[in-house]
């Protein structure tokens, strides 16, 4: 859905979209949209400014490779977002006012406004965790024999193990 700042000098657009599972691409984040994603929300233009703000709250349950087990992890996100953007030629023609520390929140926007899927994917993107695991029980993967740990036990003997035993070998005169 395209957020036209023309319509937003009317009137304050409202949205309640649904992205169907896989509609927004995120393949070049090695993410996959699991689950539909529902969006509801604002863009208004407020007053006396070029000024946008977008504001609203999605769900969705994206899915990734967990990075200890490479079994799947899946991440459910219930969300709100309150973000304010500036048309892209204000930038242009006062570069320095846009490098102020304090407005290191405020996005963007080229042309005639934004695009819905753009804020989304964004929001997204922000909101999972840095460490995509698929809990954080996960025993991953041993480095020894290779075996997921969370499906089979194995007897290997890794590195931590050898330095105990050779603490405690130690203590005994
Ligand atoms: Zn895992
Ligand atoms: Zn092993």
């Amino acid at each position: 859905m395209f957020l036209s700042v023309k319509e937003m000098e009317l009137r304050k657009v409202r949205f309640d979209e649904t992205f169907r599972a896989g509609q927004i691409d995120f393949s070049g984040e090695d993410l996959t949209q699991a689950s539909s994603l529902h969006a509801t929300g604002t863009a208004e233009l407020l007053a006396g400014a070029e000024e946008v703000r977008v504001r609203g709250q999605y769900q969705v349950e994206m899915a990734a490779q967990c990075d200890r087990c490479l079994g799947q992890a899946r991440f459910p996100l219930d969300a709100r977002f309150d973000l304010y953007y500036r048309p892209m030629a204000e930038i242009a023609r006062d570069e320095e006012v846009a490098i102020d520390e304090g407005e290191a929140e405020i996005g963007f926007y080229a042309g005639e406004g934004l695009e819905l899927e753009d804020i989304l994917h964004e929001q997204v993107l922000l909101a999972l965790p840095m460490q995509r695991v698929c809990s954080e029980a996960c025993k991953g993967i041993c480095p020894v024999c290779g075996k997921n740990r969370n499906e089979t036990a194995c007897d290997c003997k890794t590195e931590a193990h050898d330095d105990r035993w050779g603490a405690l070998r130690n203590l005994n005169p």
